[in-house]
């Protein structure tokens, strides 16, 4: 894996690397050793984080002393404490307010999900603090934002389009921002959001500490960054371990139109309990939701047609586990974060190859391990072969008996083919009869288990 940022980040003109880079002795640092305070201390320490992460060891220490930072670092790394923490400390010791109630740090998000997460964490991480986090976004009744606005506010987190609705009603005050932080910058600008940050920025003052996070480096970020960022820290962080130790990831070749049925197939006899799984478009996910539930697994989508109460609704229902799977587009799962998810199934690719890093990193977060399983059709080869590219490396692909595409079916004239391609079939690792879950239509394996008994 190549590690984020890359390479060319570091010509970016203006950039300093850290102070105090990172370094072997620095990676068994203490949250204490930080120079954070203790009430933040303890609400760290109740989410039972004993060891900042690598970004929170570079950022934590940058921000205090007040730099302006660009990030190389996706969601999973720990990023949103990496700014969340040092940003609550700052609030914490400089109090005094004058009275006014306008926020003083403002983060911007690109999606709905997103932005709620990142409030609810600085919630969680100013618990002991007398601090208050108002979230503004999109699809949902504004009447209650204009109330929570209209009250005290220290740190608001916002999506850019909500952002200007409240700028244009004037029901926002952007003066008193000492910090804004641009998160998940290269998702924002894919989503058009470049005119809205830009109109956001210019109401910001000129003194401010700027911080932008981000997966990717593509050349319009490192024009944000020169835009609106004053000699930023450029930070390093190796990439996650999205396609190597953590993640095991896998493909199975089948045609398009059994997608449906291997995947039944594979949350069946795997007994899967937990399985996000990323459509192309928000019509495919509806139309999966529909076939799964026939088959007897509880799923529910997640993705931009839907409101906001039924996003959160499916949601939380995945997150408890009261439904198995949960259907998203790439949108729609930015920034979804789920203790310990242990499946990710990619059932179209995607168009964009770097989204399959975006998504197999819902998985295999924060150390747990996880498995990434892509259903890769025969149109899909050279989209295949681009995420192949882009992550160097060869993720191994077998072909599951039974669901055989038609063009090695088509090869098959007698059983030694057939051997042949079950000798590569994926062994699904902890195979267990599937039971309850079992599909209530066709068992999808009945025809590879014919070939079977044809073969022996
Ligand atoms: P993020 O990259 O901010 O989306 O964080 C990913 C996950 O890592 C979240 O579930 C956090 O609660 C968790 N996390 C953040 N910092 C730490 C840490 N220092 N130790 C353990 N888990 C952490």
């Amino acid at each position: 894996m190549r590690a984020y940022p890359p390479a060319h980040y570091y010509r970016f003109k203006g950039a300093r690397r850290p102070a105090n880079p990172l370094q072997e002795h620095v990676l068994h640092m203490s949250f204490s050793s930080l120079g954070l305070s203790a009430e933040i201390l303890r609400a760290v320490s109740a989410q039972g984080y004993t060891t900042p992460t690598p970004i929170q060891q570079q950022a934590i220490p940058a921000i205090l002393e007040g730099n302006d930072l660009m990030a190389g670092a996706q969601t999973g790394t720990g990023k949103t404490a990496a700014f969340a923490l040092p940003l609550l400390h700052k609030l914490q010791s400089a109090r005094e307010r004058n009275g006014r109630k306008a926020p003083r740090v403002l983060v911007l998000t690109p999606t709905r999900e997103l932005a709620n997460q990142v409030a609810e964490s600085f919630r969680t991480y100013g618990s002991h603090l007398p601090l208050s986090t108002v979230v503004v976004f999109g699809g949902v009744g504004i009447n209650p934002q204009l109330k929570q606005l209209n009250r005290n506010v220290d740190i608001l987190v916002a999506t850019p389009g909500r952002l200007i609705d409240h700028m244009d009603r004037q029901s926002v005050d952007l003066s008193q921002v000492e910090a804004v932080v641009l998160d998940e910058a290269d998702r924002m600008l894919d989503m058009g959001f470049i005119h809205a940050i830009k109109r956001i920025m210019a109401k910001l003052p000129a003194k401010r500490q700027g911080l932008l996070f981000s997966a990717t480096f593509p050349d319009n970020i490192d024009k944000l960054a020169r835009q609106f960022l004053n000699r930023p820290v450029s930070i390093e962080v190796a990439k996650r371990n999205t396609s190597s130790e953590c993640v095991d990831q896998q493909a199975f070749l089948v045609d398009q139109g059994r997608k449906r049925e291997l995947l039944t197939h594979l949350i069946g006899t795997n007994n899967w309990r937990q399985v996000l799984v990323f459509t192309r478009t928000k019509h495919g996910a509806d139309r999966l939701v529909k076939q799964l539930l026939s088959d007897g697994i509880e799923a529910m989508a997640i993705h931009g047609n839907k409101s906001q109460g039924a996003r959160e609704r499916a949601l939380g229902a995945f997150k408890q586990q009261s439904i198995q799977a949960l259907i998203a587009t790439d949108v729609a799962a930015r920034g979804i974060d789920i203790d310990r998810l242990p499946h990710v199934v990619n059932y179209d690719l995607p168009s964009a190859a770097e989204d399959y890093v975006h998504r197999i990193g819902r998985t295999g977060r924060a150390g747990s391990s996880g498995q990434a399983v892509s259903l890769v059709g025969s149109d899909e080869s050279d989209k295949w072969r681009a995420i192949e590219r882009l992550i160097r490396k060869t993720v191994p692909a077998a072909i599951v008996s039974g669901f055989e595409p038609s063009a090695c079916r088509s090869d098959k004239t007698d059983a030694d083919n057939v051997t042949g391609i079950r000798k590569r079939s994926g062994k699904p690792a902890d195979a267990r009869s599937p039971r309850s879950n079992r599909p209530r239509g066709k068992a999808p394996a009945r025809k590879g288990q014919s070939r079977r008994r044809a073969a022996g």
